[in-house]
């Protein structure tokens, strides 16, 4: 597989540092509100790549954090009148939900900033230590001219960096951090104030700096040196620059070998963002579209590609996922009809040697740097393949062939679930139904055809649809 790396700017081959074991890292949202859908696009995104890494046979050790402390989860828990820690557990609880709805797995390991402190500590002695960081009046601050590199991931050159901090000098002042050796330094630890949660540390009471906690949590979960890392473009810098920093600096091995970037969802050309006020919950889109919806719509670009969020180019993922699960409904028609008779020799050719050509294009997509947009392409052909060579009297065991395959590459790769949402119906709904069949039938016998239409007019106001089929009449719901 080739993965598109940051740090090098090519495409390279994606090999693991133990064979046959990966350790992914994914920075996760500061949880103050419900998440947006561009929030949702890296977890999307890198879910599909934790869930065709292992179908490839990956071992993967898959983390991803929430950030359970910081300046906006503080400013809600002062609005709302509540400790932080239950703003952020609120907030936690209700992604887990939206991550839920919309089949991302939850991960390996989701660690929490303020169950990490003791190690960020360590950390920050250890960089201390070494001469890479150092304290003035409670806040320490990583010395940036001492880690060499700094500047690799993001292709910044360090000294164009400082002339623009040189700039910011009047704005340093404001914000109390002009007592900086140099204005490119940045914060590992800092002294609290008044009304805010606080930890114990050698410098006084305080808490940790945003970028030292990823820092901290992939190296306890995963190791020093991780496999992959990855996040929304708008963190490589400088989030990840500096997490590369702190973590090499203070291990002296390199931090990730591959790192991976999703463009932004944008709205009208913009990056959706909570900021700008241009964004939609998951929890709101959800209850206008089908969470699976949204997912596909997400998977129909590669993940470098920015992806533009408007409700046309939605509905067109709806109808795309339509013809997906209608071809997968006929094919489960075909194995309920259980028709035992043997596979033909024309479709034992079509399983060995047509079927494995779709199954090595989606997963050649899939190894082109993840490019799901193509690998869809390849299930929609593969689709209206099955559909083209199955028919009523084909053999269960023929579409049982097909359904597997189509399962494995829609549901276990993408994360696109064949079988559709079935609302809850409650069973005196399901006798109202079926009695009102029952009327029909019968005034079709009595060839009452005004009262059957009646019926089915009916049925159809409350989002019923009859199908009169061999076997009877069938019903669904819109
Ligand atoms: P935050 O809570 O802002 O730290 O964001 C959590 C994750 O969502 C990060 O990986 C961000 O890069 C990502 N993200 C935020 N907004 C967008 C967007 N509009 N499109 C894609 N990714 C985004
Ligand atoms: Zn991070």
């Amino acid at each position: 597989m080739k993965i598109f790396n940051t740090l090098t700017r090519r495409k390279e081959e994606f090999e693991p540092i133990n064979p046959g074991k990966v350790g992914i890292y994914v920075c996760g949202p500061t949880v103050y509100d419900f998440i947006h859908i561009g929030n949702a696009r890296p977890m999307i995104v890198f879910d599909t790549l934790r869930r065709y890494l292992e179908h490839k046979g990956f071992e993967v050790n898959y983390v991803s954090n929430f950030t359970d402390i910081d300046d906006k989860i503080i400013k809600r828990s002062i609005e709302e009148g509540i400790p932080a820690s239950e703003v952020s557990e609120k907030y936690i609880a209700e992604c887990k939900k939206d991550m839920e709805a919309l089949n991302v797995r939850p991960a390996t390991t989701h660690p929490q900033a303020t169950r990490e402190i003791p190690e960020m500590i360590d950390m920050v002695q250890t960089l201390i230590d070494k001469g890479h960081a150092y304290e003035k009046n409670g806040t320490v601050y990583f010395r940036v001219r001492s880690f060499e590199p700094y500047g690799k991931l993001s292709h910044k050159n360090i000294d164009d960096l400082e002339s623009g901090h040189r700039a910011e000098a009047h704005q340093l002042k404001v914000s109390g951090e002009d007592e900086k050796e140099d204005g490119l330094d940045f914060v590992l630890w800092k002294p609290k104030k008044e009304g805010e949660p606080f930890w114990d540390s050698p410098w006084g009471e305080g808490r940790p700096g945003w970028h030292l906690e990823c820092s901290c949590m992939s190296k306890k979960y995963i190791g020093d040196t991780l496999d992959i890392h990855a996040g929304g473009e708008d963190l490589i810098f400088p989030h990840h620059e500096n997490e590369i920093a702190q973590s090499e600096a203070s291990s002296d091995k390199e931090f990730s070998r591959y790192w991976m970037h999703n463009a932004f969802l944008r709205i009208n050309g913009d990056k959706m963002s909570k900021s700008l006020g241009n964004f939609f919950t998951v929890r709101d889109i959800c209850k206008e579209y089908d969470p699976q919806v949204i997912r596909f719509f997400m998977l129909s670009a590669q993940y470098r590609t920015p992806l533009n969020f408007s409700r046309d180019l939605v509905e067109d993922s709806a109808k795309g996922l339509e013809r997906i699960l209608n071809g997968a409904e006929k094919l489960r028609g075909i194995i309920d009809k259980d028709n035992k008779k043997p596979v033909t020799d024309a479709e034992e050719q079509i399983l060995e040697e047509e079927i494995p050509k779709f199954i090595e294009r989606f997963d050649e997509a899939m190894d082109d740097d993840l490019n799901t947009s193509d690998a869809i392409s390849v299930v929609f052909e593969l689709v209206r393949y099955t559909n083209a060579n199955t028919d009523e009297n084909s053999s269960s065991d023929f579409a049982g062939c097909l359904y597997k395959v189509l399962n494995e590459l829609c549901d276990k790769v993408l994360g696109i679930s064949l079988e559709r949402k079935v609302e809850e119906i409650d069973q005196s709904e399901v006798e109202a139904i079926e009695a009102l069949i029952a009327e029909r039938t019968a005034a079709k016998k009595a060839r009452d055809f005004a009262r059957a239409d009646e019926i089915r007019n009916q049925l159809l106001e409350q989002g019923i649809i009859l199908e009169d089929t061999r076997e009877g009449v069938k019903w669904k719901k819109a």
